[in-house]
């Protein structure tokens, strides 16, 4: 077992300012001047599962550089396991969204604890007395009492769960809750996802939040975005299309080579087509098939709109050992619609060889869509969300989890009460694709939301503010 730590860049809170109001950025100020007090000679520890992939993955990235620019000591590492223990926390997962993906029982339970213990130990060489340890999702709770042995302060981190949990979501929590109780504090992304085995006093709700300046979300000139788009084939090259270029985070030039893995028939639609598009990893819950069968039978073809199922390469995301099969599972069904439907249809996969090149392609993607869809069964947060709201993309998206908490219905995009009924999305994606009006003004109003309430200065800030309460 090696923990593999992944290297974290620098970034300034002041690029903030002019995003926001004056008031929050005198409060930024206000706490990096504290900060510096309150972290001085001490390291903040972020363990999760994945370097690469998902929104865990996405959000330290995005985050972690602002805390170390502001001049705490932050660092990031990723646990490693072998391939049962990535099948059990899938499992714990999956069943944490209530869906019940097998049973875990002694052996799970003896091989978890067995792969937590030996990565808690590489933690342990590196952590001193009043650290702090940031562990993330179900993949690092069996390290909370390592750590806490080691006189750092512990909070876990939930960045899953659903509004309505079931007997599958208990038993999930039976399994978790002895490795969690003695972390110091709880972080849930909504109170709906608390258990009630949670000591309230050590629960704290802190909503995620999207980077405005990653490359994934960063200002991108129409003619790069439609660069990006024809050049890796999701659209057809027109001659008008220049050199797919983008700017890395480090403000280096970054150009688009590799191309995505495409299923269509017939050649790529023109730049001008309507794109409806749902940018996700292949994960059940994401429901992408669900998607696939909601624009097939009911989205009006004289809209002249096709989809867009996008997600990564699926040997890309090293914890999501189901991406192959949700994938293959989507082409079967693909391949059963009928022609015409099938020809205005294509399933995505982005390549990952260099993420930075993947990010800009998810931005050239999410603001090249007429409608961005979310139709997922339950969703923790729900990034994909934040990212295109940002754009100022009109959205359909399912009125569940965190997606609840970023949409307001009819205001910032349009929420679709059961993700299950087919019927009612396309019904949503038909009003957006006829209404133009309706679409920039939905488009607007999410920009102006996630603005308010959903960039990275506010996460920061509630996170400093709980580390200080912890430390101090
Ligand atoms: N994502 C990506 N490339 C892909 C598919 C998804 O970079 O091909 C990103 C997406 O832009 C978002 C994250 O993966 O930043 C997914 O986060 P979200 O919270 O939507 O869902 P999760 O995957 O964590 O369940």
């Amino acid at each position: 077992m090696h923990l593999q730590e992944v290297p974290v860049g620098v970034s300034d809170l002041e690029r903030f300012t002019p995003l926001i109001a004056a008031d929050r950025s005198e409060a930024l100020r206000a706490l990096i001047a504290t900060s510096r007090d309150t972290f001085a000679g001490r390291t903040v520890w972020n363990v999760n599962s994945t370097a690469t992939g998902g929104g865990v993955a996405e959000m330290l990235a995005a985050l972690l550089p602002y805390a170390r620019g502001a001049g705490v000591d932050t660092r990031w590492l990723v646990i490693k396991g072998d391939t049962s223990f990535y099948a059990i926390t899938k499992r714990l997962h999956n069943g944490l969204h209530g869906v019940d993906t097998g049973a875990l029982g002694d052996a799970e339970r003896a091989h978890y604890a067995e792969v937590a213990d030996a990565n808690a130990e590489e933690l342990l060489a590196q952590i001193r007395p009043g650290d702090v340890v940031l562990l993330h999702d179900p993949q690092t709770a069996g390290m909370v009492a390592a750590a806490r042995s080691a006189g750092a302060k512990v909070v876990w981190r939930c960045h899953i769960g659903v509004d309505h949990p079931n007997d599958v979501v208990a038993a999930t929590w039976d399994f978790l809750q002895p490795f969690l109780i003695a972390a110091d504090a709880f972080v849930f992304s909504r109170v709906a996802h608390v258990p009630a085995w949670a000591p309230g006093d050590a629960v704290h709700i802190i909503p995620p939040s999207i980077d405005p300046f990653a490359v994934k979300n960063a200002e991108m000139s129409p003619e790069a975005v439609r660069a990006i788009i024809a050049g890796i084939g999701l659209v057809a090259a027109d001659g008008a299309a220049g050199t797919p270029t983008f700017q890395r985070r480090d403000g280096s030039p970054g150009r688009v080579d590799h191309l995505a893995d495409v299923i269509r028939t017939g050649p790529a639609p023109s730049p001008e087509t309507p794109l409806v598009v749902q940018v996700s990893r292949w994960d059940r819950l994401k429901d992408m098939a669900g998607v696939m069968r909601a624009f097939a039978e009911h989205v009006d073809p004289a809209t002249g709109a096709h989809l867009a199922l996008v997600g990564p390469n699926v040997s890309g995301v090293a914890d999501d050992p189901e991406g192959g099969e949700v994938l293959a599972a989507c082409h079967d069904a693909w391949r059963d619609l009928p022609h015409a439907e099938r020809a205005r249809i294509q399933l995505v996969c982005l390549p990952m060889y260099d993420l930075e090149e993947n990010a800009a392609i998810v931005n050239a993607i999410q603001r090249c869509a007429a409608v961005v869809v979310q139709k997922s069964l339950a969703e923790g947060f729900g990034l994909t969300v934040a990212e295109a709201m940002w754009k100022a993309r009109p959205m359909v998206a399912s009125d569940v989890g965190g997606i609840s908490d970023q949409i307001v219905d009819g205001d910032s995009g349009l929420l679709v009460a059961d993700p299950t009924d087919l019927a009612a999305t396309g019904a949503a994606l038909n009003r957006v694709l006829r209404d133009p009006e309706l679409a920039w003004r939905l488009g607007n109003a999410a920009k102006a939301r996630v603005g308010q309430r959903f960039l990275g200065e506010r996460h920061l800030r509630q996170y400093a503010e709980l580390l200080a309460s912890l430390l101090t």
